[in-house]
């Protein structure tokens, strides 16, 4: 099967821990603080990859972790960062995190997004120090990596898909002029479910599908060609095939184009090759009047290619054709994605948000750079929790908190954490 679907929990590393700590100086009790930040966590990046062709390998590892930072050292020691994981995973996957919303699409190879953005490392107690404040007796602790539950689902990016009655030699053409290997019978529905096949042609390399029988009426879901009409819909160029023995070849044409067009996204307006295919079965006066019919009825003079896939006649010349629709359609959905993974990946573009909820007996502060001050603070210490109350502060996170009823004693809650509002 084309589709395929996996989930997979990622772990991004934890931030290494600040240092709190003050250097050792002869004649002084207390030198300055010395305490250098922790390392920031690895993060879990996905990476499409043309040689990684199914998920198969993530069936079993279900779980992907990156390394942690490592903790910051005296002497204002900045603790290593913890390295990021690289998974490889076929061009065209697709994933969402457990909201099911969709985090990245990679469909180019190459294409990088990062699922689990590892912890921030923690300030050492030397970050601190400013010209009121001498002696910081405080550090932060690293920020938790991300975790997240994500299903993969790989959907087909083949650059050509083929298409065609049941019958019109889409098989057969796809094992000759591919590594593929698809079943091959002489009644209707041989093909099942698509095959996938790698073509090199003249120093390029490009995927071609095989689309199984088209049916009349598949669009609306008849028999099993709408499922497989939604592989169609990411291809560049699609090749009719019609069997040059048919009685009717206009009709054949039609049959296909009305699929092609009723289904949700207009398949009809992609660039498409129509072929005429088993031209060894026919008489040559046969195939000549079957090309011209075909031909006026087509838009504007519109080529009509004639192949055999059995003889292998005409096949450099429709591929020869074919090149240039499937390095334009490459490069325009190159340009696509480069726009797109822009808003994908870069979630840390996003302008600080934060907002004050009242609940029955607390109230809950949310956002995500807020919670992540939260994260870091380490609650025993307090000088950690003014801080962050500072910081509170100096947004106007307590000014909401005050305008919303809150008082000495109320109850606040961030990032899963509760403690008593001072005022
Ligand atoms: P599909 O249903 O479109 O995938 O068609 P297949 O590839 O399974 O072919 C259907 C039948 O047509 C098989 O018996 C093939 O051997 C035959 N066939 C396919 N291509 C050619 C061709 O170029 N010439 C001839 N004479 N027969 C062909
Ligand atoms: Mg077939």
């Amino acid at each position: 099967m084309f589709a395929d679907k996996i989930e997979i929990n990622v772990k991004a590393g934890k931030g290494g821990d600040g240092l709190l700590s003050f250097r050792q100086e002869k004649y002084r009790a207390k030198g300055g603080p010395d305490g250098g930040d922790g390392g920031r966590g690895g993060s879990v990046i996905f990476v499409a990859n043309h040689n990684t062709n199914t998920l198969a390998d993530y069936r079993t590892k279900r779980l992907v972790k990156a390394d942690g930072g490592k903790p910051g050292g005296t002497d204002r020691k900045h603790g290593k960062n913890g390295d990021d994981i690289t998974v490889k995973v076929p061009v065209g996957t697709l994933v969402h995190d457990s909201t099911g919303s969709v985090i990245a699409d990679l469909v180019e190879d190459g294409q990088q997004a990062v699922v689990a953005r590892g912890g921030r490392g923690g300030f050492g107690n030397a970050h601190f120090v400013s010209s009121t404040r001498q002696t910081p007796r405080a550090a932060e602790l690293g920020e938790k990596g991300e975790e997240r539950q994500l299903t993969l689902e790989l959907k087909l990016v083949a650059d050509v898909g083929l298409v065609g009655l049941p019958n019109a030699g889409k098989s057969t053409l796809l094992s000759v002029i591919s590594n593929a290997k698809p079943e091959i019978g002489d009644y209707p529905f041989t093909t099942l479910v698509p095959n996938l096949g790698v073509v090199d042609f003249e120093d390029y390399t490009f995927l071609m599908a095989d689309i199984p029988g088209l049916i009349e009426g598949a669009s609306e879901g008849k028999g099993l060609g709408d499922e497989f009409l939604r592989h169609v819909e990411r291809t560049a160029v699609l090749i009719h095939l019609i069997d040059a023995g048919s009685e009717d070849i206009i009709r054949d044409y039609e049959t296909i184009q009305t699929e092609l067009k009723n289904y949700a996204v207009d398949l009809s307006q992609k660039p498409q090759l129509v072929v005429i295919n088993k031209i060894d079965s026919v008489s040559e006066d046969d195939l000549k009047s079957a090309m011209s019919n075909l031909s006026k009825h087509l838009s504007k003079g519109s080529k009509v290619f004639a192949i055999s896939g059995v003889a292998k006649k005409g096949l450099d010349e429709l591929l020869r054709a074919a090149l240039p629709l499937i390095k334009q359609a490459r490069a325009a959905a190159a340009e696509e994605v480069a726009e797109k993974s822009a808003v994908v990946i870069d979630e840390a573009s996003q302008p600080e948000l934060w907002q004050v909820e009242k609940m029955d007996d607390k109230f809950v502060v949310k956002g995500e750079k807020i919670e992540g001050f939260a994260r870091r603070t380490d609650w025993d210490n307090d000088e950690s929790v003014a801080r962050l109350v500072d910081i509170m502060r100096k947004r106007g996170v307590s000014k909401e908190l005050t305008r919303q009823g809150a008082e000495s004693g109320s109850v606040v809650e961030i990032a899963g954490h509760q403690f008593e509002w001072l005022g």
